[in-house]
């Protein structure tokens, strides 16, 4: 049986904002916003003043804090109100009820296992597929996952997060391209992304997996850090991998010239969901400069991994 998500989500969309009061209240809120926007060269940052979103930003994201809260993604700690398109036989898609996204999902593995996107990226591709109006985002374990023990995507309405058309056009330095697609690097939008796009879910796999192997991974952690965009337009897949050196920036903070900031995948794609209205008021396109070179990987880790993609991809040849 072919299942259409598009109608099933649609459903959902209408029952949970019929008869949920938390989403009812909050995307009611979410439509009074205040928003402005930020010109970084050929890229748009829309900075969206959105208050009921400071307990994502301040966070505990220590081990210790995380294991003493339950899990708000397995099905026995959700409220009674929550729920539930089963997608494959793999994931729940349900509504989040905290939303930077006019139209905001969360999609959560039916088990509970850790956040990891090895052997993920083709359910990824095929979500995408599945939810055309929606750009389905990872947040890597360290880089903004809320619920790091949970493996889960998001997704979010595609045309309010402007890096899924500036990408079309951007300048692509390529490793490689077929009559099946580009696999390359983008430099110059103000945060490095390694961009594919392509018409064979396979191919998109296996640059993906490519681009995983050789990215620097620190020690003790279990996967390079990164955020990861997918949607999937005109017949082809588009994947834009933001690769992290931290998830914090080092003006992270509440004093003078500090910032209530942890960015992630929306902000890699230029939505900044921003708590504080000082922070709201204050933050110049040079800050956002500066936060995407403190929090992106360096320049030179860039080139080491650009160098080796190359390597390999010619050696193929
Ligand atoms: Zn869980």
């Amino acid at each position: 049986m072919i299942c259409n998500y598009i109608e099933e989500i649609d459903h959902l969309w209408q029952r949970q904002l019929a008869e949920w009061d938390a989403v009812i209240k909050n995307y009611g809120l979410l439509s009074h916003v205040t928003t402005r926007v930020v010109e970084l060269g050929d890229s748009s940052i829309v900075l969206q003043h959105n208050p009921e979103r400071l307990w994502s930003a301040i966070a505990s994201l220590d081990k210790a804090s995380l294991e003493a809260k339950p899990c708000f993604l397995c099905n026995e700690n959700q409220p009674t109100k929550q729920e539930t398109v089963v997608w494959n036989d793999l994931y729940k898609i349900q509504i989040n009820p905290y939303p930077i996204f006019s139209r905001h999902l969360t999609i959560s593995a039916l088990e509970h296992l850790p956040q990891r996107i090895d052997g993920r990226i083709a359910d990824m591709m095929r979500l995408a597929k599945d939810l055309p109006d929606y750009v389905v985002f990872y947040n890597g374990p360290r880089c903004g996952a809320s619920a790091p023990g949970h493996m889960h995507f998001q997704a979010g309405s595609i045309d309010e997060l402007p890096i899924c058309d500036e990408l079309f056009t951007a300048n692509t330095a390529l490793f490689d391209a077929n009559n099946q697609g580009i696999f390359g690097i983008i430099t110059d939008l103000g945060r490095p992304v390694f961009y594919i796009e392509t018409l064979n879910i396979n191919l998109g796999e296996q640059w993906f997996n490519s681009l995983l192997d050789v990215l620097p991974m620190k020690n003790g952690h279990d996967e390079p850090m990164v955020n990861i965009l997918c949607w999937h337009k005109s017949g082809a897949w588009c994947i834009a991998v933001f690769p992290r050196r931290k998830h914090r920036p080092a003006c992270y903070g509440s004093g003078e010239d500090q910032f209530v900031l942890s960015p992630a995948s929306a902000e890699m794609g230029g939505l900044w969901a921003i708590a504080r209205e000082e922070d709201y008021n204050n933050l110049t396109l040079h800050d956002i400069t500066l936060i995407y070179m403190d929090v992106c990987l360096s320049p030179q880790d860039i080139e080491d991994v650009s160098t080796k993609l190359r390597q390999y991809y010619y050696s193929k040849r």
